[in-house]
């Protein structure tokens, strides 16, 4: 049998940890030796308001059941103070998993600048925050880890979520980014597209459906990517819940060189339209191409065909 995995003497902060996923998260981390900030802010699931008692029933519950934990009410615009937090409580912060979110959907057409602003405040800015007051911790201790939260929105789009969907896809760039940073420091940072059932998706989804997606069941994911064994996925972006785990990558097509002269014309670009999207010989880019090179041997070409 596989050794448990644990988190002892580790510093875990969980954003939005009052309830769904943020929960789930923190009380299997308490469970398994690490101190826990739970933070939340106790906003509505459109992010109004805020409470307390959301941070407070988490803690009181880990307490129960013998584990460390303390409460932040902060907002992650705020996630200096979260952090803050962690170092004054714990002394340390090892893994940051940045889960805080709300929904402001509506269809492109009716969206005012309040849901475009509010949702990337909270998604993007509350995840950079956390990260930007957790890095040099990490740097200097040479070890962290760190759980963005993308979504399917994101990857792939969806009706009436075009502010949701554009902060959620930021999620995948900023993770690939820490990702490079953050390597050489041990440093690991991972994004999850997760699907759970809470006060997110109560909805709009079936109870029936609702019962085969528990947040529990994305916990072992993130457990593992958050482990001090997990050396090998680092920038990697998965697809978890109701069972299923899957790693997401970029596919780019084998695509098609053109002469740069003045023969490169709208009507050379259709020429080889079939050529340039045939994904026959595919490639999995870890980075952009290497236009320099690709350059130089389109120099070498004979005028393109109209
Ligand atoms: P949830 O509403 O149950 O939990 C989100 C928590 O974040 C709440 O407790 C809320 O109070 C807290 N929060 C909101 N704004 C905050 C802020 N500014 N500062 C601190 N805390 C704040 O939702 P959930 O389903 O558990 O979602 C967790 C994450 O997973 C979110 O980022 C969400 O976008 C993402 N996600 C969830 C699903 C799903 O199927 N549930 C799918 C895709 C993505």
């Amino acid at each position: 049998m596989a050794e448990q995995l644990r988190y002892d003497g580790q510093v875990v902060v969980v954003t939005g940890a009052g309830g769904g996923l943020g929960k789930a998260y923190a009380t299997f981390f308490a469970s398994r030796g690490a101190s826990v900030v739970v933070n939340d802010l106790g906003a509505s699931s459109k992010g109004e308001g805020n409470n307390s008692r959301a941070a407070d029933v988490v803690v009181n519950e880990i307490e129960a059941a013998g584990g460390k934990a303390v409460a932040n009410y902060d907002s992650v615009e705020d996630g200096d103070k979260i952090i803050d937090t962690a170092i004054k409580a714990f002394g340390r912060i090892d893994i940051l998993i940045n889960n805080a979110g709300i929904l402001r959907d509506v269809s492109f057409k009716n969206m005012k600048d309040q849901d475009w602003d509010l949702i990337f405040k909270v998604h993007v800015k509350g995840s950079y925050k956390c990260a930007r007051a957790a890095w040099p911790y990490f740097r200097k201790q040479k070890y962290g880890r760190v759980i963005n939260t993308a979504s399917a929105a994101g990857l792939f789009g969806n009706f009436g979520q075009a502010n949701y969907s554009a902060a959620k896809l930021a999620m995948v760039g900023f993770t690939e980014t820490l990702a490079k940073e953050g390597a050489k420091y041990n440093i690991i940072s991972n994004v999850i597209a997760p699907v759970a059932a809470s006060r997110m998706t109560e909805t709009i989804m079936p109870p029936d459906v609702l019962a085969l997606m528990k947040p529990e069941w994305v916990v072992p994911l993130v457990a593992v990517l958050v482990h001090k064994n997990n050396t090998s996925e680092n920038g990697s972006i998965f697809e978890v819940g109701g069972g299923h785990v899957a790693k997401l990558r970029w596919e780019r097509s084998g695509g098609q060189l053109l002469k740069c002269d003045e023969s490169y014309t709208p009507s050379a670009v259709l020429k080889k339209w079939d050529q340039a999207i045939d994904f026959s010989n595919p490639q999995y880019p870890s980075g952009p191409n290497d236009f320099l090179t690709l350059l130089e041997e389109s120099m070498k070409m004979g005028p393109n065909e109209q």
